[in-house]
């Protein structure tokens, strides 16, 4: 099949599946990871052995794991070091057309130090642009769009996705906002794809741009940052869509709110408390380089109460952040006290009318507060921070304070703990 008829009939599929309640979505999943395993366990030497068992015996895997067993893992028959020589070449070059047997190579952009190669078949490319164009488009497919995407990379992912009607334009983030604001207020895009620091950077020209719908990909959306985009653009939702080079996780529904992509992934919940949960993932759609009880390294939070649109996918209230960014005190009675970064967050909004901050801890465990405000906002947030260690029962760190910059080559993380576990 044509890439084109690919991506329309993946669109099509996903677009037109509609589950009549979450029963007949848990039997449609029990199809598909029975296919699944079937097909990883006679095409991956390291699923060979798991053959005829339950997806419960398959072990836990990490980015760590999925590195160890790249070869024996993939069903491709891709090696490691040649595959991590081509992403390290084309992210170095910037040209990311150059593929390995029809294979697309990318390394994935997290912060932990140790990168991940991720690989995607031509064919897996056109699924993956014909359910993100299922979940995105406002319209019919056949209409016209013009998208504008920002990312640091352009993994040759995002460019299956450009057809006569729908006209994708790349934006290098490393390039000057001057000249991509410039690319941009000529392309008069339907569609802006961004991370929430790249849309707060647009705010200031909303005006000039007033695309249909913003997206927003890659770093969390703080809800105060949310608002200042949907104010600045004049809309009400600004759609997510939680995509990691696992997979393409969760999207945001008519009302805003996040849903899993559970007609794609399975999700097992390993729950931190009782909304909280570190999702488990197998994927129904990627055979390259499958994707089996993978467990990420992301904070989800539950949505308790039904969303508006009847969707039987579980509904999130929010993604709130890394796992590795949960901050550790010592606790007062010996032992660690372990806070979520939503309460960090919150630590600094209830602090006073605050925009642009970072909260961080060091790996000594001190805490560094990066804003531009007054002593009196100081001395509110030592008052915010001796409640919560009162109620907590930690002992309260050093805390110094600083000017608020940010450097725009890296991600936007407003709260982030660098703390040795
Ligand atoms: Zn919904």
């Amino acid at each position: 099949m044509s890439n084109k008829l690919n991506i329309l009939m993946t669109y099509l599929k996903y677009k037109n599946k509609h589950f009549k309640d979450r029963d007949a979505l848990e039997s449609y999943q029990k199809k598909q990871i029975g296919k699944q395993l079937d097909f990883v366990t006679s095409h991956s030497k390291f699923y060979e052995s798991y053959k005829g068992r339950p997806l419960s015996d398959y072990p836990l895997m990490d980015k760590k794991q999925m590195m160890a067993n790249f070869d024996e893992l993939n069903t491709v028959g891709t090696n490691r070091e040649e595959a991590m020589k081509l992403a390290i070449d084309s992210e170095r070059s910037r040209d990311f057309s150059e593929k390995l047997n029809h294979i697309t190579v990318g390394l994935s952009s997290g912060t932990s130090d140790t990168r991940g190669i991720f690989l995607v078949s031509d064919k897996e490319k056109d699924m993956w642009a014909g359910y993100i164009l299922s979940k995105v488009l406002y319209g019919s497919i056949l209409d016209k769009y013009e998208v504008a995407f920002f990312m640091r990379a352009n993994s040759n992912l995002y460019e299956s996705v450009s057809s006569s009607n729908i006209h994708f334009v790349f934006y290098d983030i490393y390039q000057s906002v001057e000249d991509n604001i410039r690319k941009l207020i000529d392309q008069k895009p339907d569609i802006v794809v961004g991370q929430p620091s790249i849309l707060l950077d647009l705010c200031r020209y909303a005006k000039d741009i007033r695309p249909k719908k913003v997206i927003s990909i890659a770093e969390v959306l703080e809800d105060r940052d949310r608002e200042v985009i949907c104010k600045a653009f004049g809309t009400d939702v600004i759609h997510q869509v939680y995509q990691c080079t696992e997979g393409c996780l969760a999207t945001t529904c008519e009302y805003g709110t996040i849903h899993l992509n559970e007609d794609i992934v399975y999700v097992e919940k390993e729950y931190l408390d009782d909304k909280r949960f570190i999702p488990v993932i197998t994927d129904f759609t990627r055979t390259s380089q499958p994707i089996i009880r993978y467990r990420l390294n992301d904070i989800l939070v539950e949505r308790k109460e039904p969303c508006p649109c009847g969707s039987c996918f579980t509904a999130l209230e929010r993604i709130e952040g890394r796992e590795d960014d949960v901050f550790v005190f010592d606790g007062r009675n010996d032992g660690k006290v372990t806070v979520f970064p939503d309460f960090m967050r919150r630590l600094v909004l209830f602090s006073g009318d605050v925009s642009d901050y970072r909260i961080v801890q060091t790996e000594q465990g001190d805490l560094e507060v990066y804003w531009n405000e007054d002593d009196a906002m100081k001395d509110k947030f030592m008052t915010e921070l001796k409640k919560m260690a009162e109620d907590r029962e930690f002992i309260i760190p050093r805390v110094s304070f600083h000017g608020y910059s940010f450097d725009r080559s890296k991600k936007l993380k407003r709260v982030e703990s660098r703390r040795k576990r």
